[in-house]
């Protein structure tokens, strides 16, 4: 068999696309379901019937014997239950292989066990999937056989969202509403839908699967919670889009195989800035399938090492000491009819839609900073905002010399009369191409940073959804427009009035731009002279959610009611206790299970050598071994002592959980305990590691129980 790829033919194989739906679906339906699917138009469920049919028949030809509702739970990750098509056996005992439009449209697995934030109890357990026609279903297959999956919202009896994708679709109809509004403010008509645009890069790490399985921290919490760094870490800049190794490269050709057949345009990759980190880029989609793709990319990284003899990290911070993994949001507005309302164009001087587009995504992001750093917020993300590394944990926005130019030129003369140009990239060596530069220069450090066309958000967490960070940039976008479109539309003069409020949005949110370093100290305190808010951590982060300015916003867009923002907030919470739980556990576990003993062991060879060599020779120079004995054994004193204190600590904060039966209560019982563990648990967990990775530069190595740091990033 030849090793080559046809990447044409193997695109979207594995998806219910438009070529299959045009095929296998009689005329009129697939008109009205194209209706639902491109402009938005109310799903005729008369039609469920006939598309679930022509579903089953084409993924049995693909070999399918099961379906599932594919949904995506407050977890963070996916959640599916299988249903085999079988039905009931005919008086012959044969089977014949069904599924309906009921069954397509509406699923009800037990919505009791997944987070519901207080919104679901244990007695009050129904919950329903409902198909999401605008992300197409897409076969899955693995071990279990194939599977037909379809993406699903997944809502409670009570019709509160208890997923990451209805909240989602609603902030899309936010936006869609609003943008189309300035759009004919600008004498649009033509333009049906304006949907927001998402390209999240995905970085991750690479770990040898033998040594991964003899880290209980990597399996229990998906981070190293002990070790060294090694002799050399990322500081030679070596491994930053350095050539791939051929484990590696035979890893990505299967995942980019993969991702294709399922319709996922895996785009780009490269070795990332830390060893044995990576990244994989699609092109953009429309937000909704952008978000199901992503998670569908962290499901095929992780399932595909597997068949390298690799584990895929998705953690933030897997390593102490090298760069962590985010997720870059790239995000846009585009019209059904192709136009970018993020373009700029070449004079974005004159370009009032642009210059209006963007004054109102400078004041959104203002005015929600908070909510959108809380959007960013997950427990290995707090160990990556602020740190030196991604960006900080304070939301600015960088907007590149031209339109800072262009701004600025607004803000003081109260017009602007021209636009910078970028220059002719000259590298002085006459046979490479001339070409023109891009008119602004990149700012890593940046959370927010404008590209070109597009807004790229930089804190989002390696291993979270994207969905939040979406759901927040479209409707506070959404209601920064109608805020100006309820303006303009009344306007007399309507040149004079967008003029006007350009200007003026410009001067009161200028303060959220920022093009220096935002790793610095200088930016954390100039942020706060400015009065940009700075929440160092998740626990800090997560009242955003709830605040009046909070409510009112997503209830007046309809995307969330007060009770599912409270829900949501107290997932958070319980989320952040039961994460630091886990890691507080499993460093006890191996700090008196594995690391204690090694020491011990070490330090009893240790003496007991010193011994036999003063009885061979009472005149030998034991200096070194005492040295080293007495160094070891302060630092497993030191290790005892911060291991009594973590565990204490840990009870502490496990004990406050109790039965609450009154929300209110339980709201505050779990708030507290997040906090309880983020002030007590993490800085005990922070004492127990300083001397056991110091004692790990002592120990023999053949006693260390299990592998070093260097081993796990260097040796892959
Ligand atoms: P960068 O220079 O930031 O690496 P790339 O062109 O590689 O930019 O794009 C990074 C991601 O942004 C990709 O997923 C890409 O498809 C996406 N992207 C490009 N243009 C847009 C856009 N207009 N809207 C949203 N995402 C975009
Ligand atoms: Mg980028």
């Amino acid at each position: 068999m030849s090793d080559l790829v046809n990447v044409a033919e193997m695109f979207g194989q594995n998806v219910f696309n438009d070529a299959v739906m045009r095929e296998r679906l009689p005329k009129s339906v697939y008109k009205k379901l194209k209706q639902t699917i491109e402009d938005g138009k109310e799903l005729d469920p008369s039609i469920a019937d006939v598309v679930a049919h022509a579903m089953k028949d084409w993924a049995i030809d693909h070999g399918a014997t099961h379906y599932t509702h594919w949904f995506q739970p407050l977890t963070g990750v996916t959640a599916e239950k299988h249903d085999s098509f079988i039905s009931v056996p005919n008086a012959e005992g044969k089977v014949r292989m069904d599924f309906s439009g009921k069954e397509l449209i509406k699923g009800e697995p037990d919505a009791s066990s997944f987070p519901s934030g207080g919104l679901r109890s244990t007695f009050e357990a129904r919950g329903y999937t409902t198909w999401d026609c605008t992300s197409p279903a897409f076969l899955r297959k693995d071990a279990i056989g194939v599977t037909l999956c379809i993406p699903t919202a997944f809502c409670s009896y009570t019709g509160e969202s208890l997923d990451k994708k209805t909240p989602l679709l609603r902030s899309m109809q936010a936006i869609d509403k609003q943008a189309l509004r300035i759009l004919r403010l600008f004498g649009n008509t033509t333009s049906k839908r304006v949907i927001p645009s998402v390209g999240p890069e995905q970085e991750y790490f690479l770990v040898d699967k033998e040594k991964y399985l003899q880290r209980k921290d990597l399996i229990y919490a998906g981070r190293t919670l002990f070790g060294a760094m090694p002799p050399k870490g990322q500081e030679m800049d070596d491994h930053y889009f350095g050539a791939i190794r051929e484990r590696i490269a035979a890893y990505m050709k299967e995942v980019n195989e993969e991702l294709w057949k399922l319709g996922v345009t895996a785009k780009t990759q490269h070795n990332e800035a830390a060893p044995a980190q990576h990244e994989l880029a699609p092109i953009y989609a429309q937000v909704n399938v952008a978000v199901d793709h992503n998670q569908m990319i962290m499901e095929t990284l992780k399932k595909v090492a597997g068949h390298h003899g690799l584990t895929c990290l998705l953690h933030e911070k897997p390593f102490k000491g090298v760069n962590g993994s985010g997720k870059h949001n790239n995000w846009s507005l585009t019209s059904d009819d192709g136009i970018n309302m993020l373009n700029p164009g070449d004079t974005p001087h004159e370009n009032i839609q642009f210059l209006l587009v963007l004054a109102c995504i400078l004041k959104a992001v203002d005015v929600h900073a908070d909510l959108l750093r809380e959007s960013a917020s997950d427990v290995g993300n707090d160990l990556r905002l602020g740190a030196a590394e991604a960006p900080p944990a304070i939301i600015s926005v960088f907007l590149g010399e031209q339109l800072e130019d262009v701004v600025k030129q607004l803000c003081d003369t109260g017009e602007a009369t021209y636009s910078k140009k970028g220059e002719k990239m000259d590298t002085r060596v006459r046979v490479l191409p001339d070409f023109d530069k891009d008119v602004a220069d990149r700012n890593r450090t940046s959370p927010f940073a404008f590209t070109g066309n597009k807004f790229e958000f930089r804190m989002v967490g390696s291993s979270d959804s994207v969905s939040s960070p979406n759901i927040v940039l479209n409707t506070i976008v959404a209601e920064a427009f109608k805020e100006a479109a309820d303006e303009l539309e009344k306007a007399e003069d309507f040149g004079m009035a967008v003029h006007d409020i350009i200007k003026k949005l410009f001067a009161e949110h200028k303060r959220i731009i920022f093009s220096g370093n935002g790793y610095s100290e200088e930016w954390v305190e100039e942020a706060e002279r400015r009065g940009l808010p700075n929440y160092r951590s998740m626990v800090d982060a997560i009242p955003a959610l709830t605040t009046e300015k909070a409510v009112k916003l997503f209830e007046k867009f309809k995307v969330f009611d007060r009770a599912e923002l409270e829900s949501r907030a107290e997932v958070e919470y319980e989320g952040y206790s039961k994460a630091i739980n886990i890691e507080a556990r499993t460093m006890i576990d191996m700090a008196g299970k594995q690391i204690i003993p090694a020491v011990i062991r070490y330090t009893t060879e240790l003496a007991g050598s010193l011994g036999a060599v003063k009885q061979a020779c009472p005149m030998a120079d034991v200096s070194v071994q005492s040295e080293l004995l007495c160094e070891t054994s302060a630092l497993l004193a030191q290790m005892k002592q911060a291991l009594k204190k973590l565990q204490e600590v840990t009870e502490e904060a496990a004990a406050m959980k109790q039965e609450e039966r009154d929300k209110e209560a339980a709201y505050r019982l779990a708030q507290a305990q997040a906090h309880r563990y983020h002030d007590e648990v993490v800085p005990a967990m922070e004492a127990l590691r300083e001397p056991a990775d110091k004692l790990e530069m002592l120990v023999d190595k053949e006693l260390w129980p299990f592998p070093s740091y260097g081993d796990l990033i260097f040796e892959v």
